[in-house]
Formats: C-alpha cells, structure tokens, sequence
C-alpha cells in the first residue's frame, strides 16, 4: 500500500476529508484519536494566575466543563504570543439560534447563519467563537485568526477554518470522542438525540 493510500484509509476512518493529504485537520484528528483528550494535556490547562477577560469567563462559562479547559488553554496560548482576542461566544439555547437564523429570512439584517436550532453546534456547549481586537476595536478580518487556528488544531479542537463549505476562522469545536468517525450532520443529530434523552455529550 502506498502512502497516499493510507492516508486516506486513515482520513476515511477519522471521518475527516478524505485526499491523501495529511495536513493539520488529520493531524487533529490522529492527535484526537491517539494521545485522547482526557489524557493529560501537553500545555498548561489552567496555569496559576491565567486569567480570562470577563467577557471570555462569561462565554466559557456556558461551555460543557469539558470544553472549558480548552478555550481557556487557547485563550492563554494566543494572549502568551501576543495575540489579542477574545472567546465572544459560546452556548446558544435552540430559541436563540432560530432568532439568528430568521435574521436575513423572515426577519431583518443579513444572514448569519444557515443553522436553525438544534443545528448548530453551538446548541450543545462543545463549541465557541473567538474575536481578535485591536486595543477594543473588533477585528472581523486578520490573520491572527489563522494562527490561532492552528493554535486550536494543536489543542485537539476543530477549527471552522478547515470547513470547505462554510468557512468559519472564529470558530473552534471539541468532537466528542464517539463523534470521531461520524459526519457533522451525523453528530448533530445524535447529539439532539443525546440532548432530548438528557443523555451526557461526553
Ligand atoms: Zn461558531
């Protein structure tokens, strides 16, 4: 078998794109695979004295608890290269991700989203956005994003900048381990399943 060929063989079992390549989406994926995220984690999770702005502690604090020590570790690694960002969303009920969907639909304002409620994966507590800023002015565009992309990758996280259809650089997602080999649209349906039987995500 050539190496090409097991990559891919690989790639097809981890559930990421499948093209002979390995870069770092598969990379993430293998890291998750192998080394586990409940293994001890290879950067300081919760360093004494790292502290998050209020506006991050607000949004982490409506992350899954496993979720948590990830954002924070991102958090803590962008900030130590001097990165400025912030975690500006987390948790969204089903109520509030169909009031973002109906903007640019039946309500005014451009779209935002194309999930409804129980769609996104903001819905479950796995995932959260990041914001880069300079000084306090919100930065939509920068190539900090990237960076701090492939700061995520590095944690374990899936980063939406990897996305081929809807690329999306602030947002960061922890896949539950039995989600590895699963779809997207596969994990968000078990996921509401999980949700709707009060069944752990984790
Ligand atoms: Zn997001």
């Amino acid at each position: 078998m050539q190496t090409e060929d097991m990559i891919r063989a690989v790639q097809r079992k981890l559930g990421v794109l499948v093209d002979g390549r390995a870069g770092p989406q598969t990379w993430g994926a293998i890291h998750r695979y192998v080394v586990r995220p409940d293994s001890p984690p290879r950067v300081a999770f919760s360093a004494p004295g790292d502290r998050v702005s209020a506006r991050s502690e607000r949004a982490i604090a409506t992350l899954l608890p496993e979720v948590r020590p990830y954002a924070r570790a991102l958090y803590a690694k962008a900030r130590g290269l001097g990165i400025v960002l912030d975690i500006i969303s987390g948790t969204r009920s089903y109520e509030e991700q169909d009031r973002l969907y109906a903007q640019g639909r039946s309500a005014a304002g451009s779209r935002i989203t194309n999930a409804r409620g129980g769609y996104s994966t903001h819905n479950f507590g796995i995932a959260f956005d990041v914001g880069m800023f300079s000084g306090n002015r919100y930065l939509p565009e920068s190539p900090s994003y990237k960076a701090v992309g492939a700061l995520g990758l590095e944690l374990g996280l899936e980063w939406g900048g990897n996305w081929k259809t809807i690329v999306d650089q602030s947002h960061f997602q922890l896949r539950p381990e039995w989600a590895l080999d699963l779809t997207e649209r596969q994990m968000l349906s078990e996921l509401r399943g999980r949700t709707l039987a009060g069944e752990p995500i984790f």
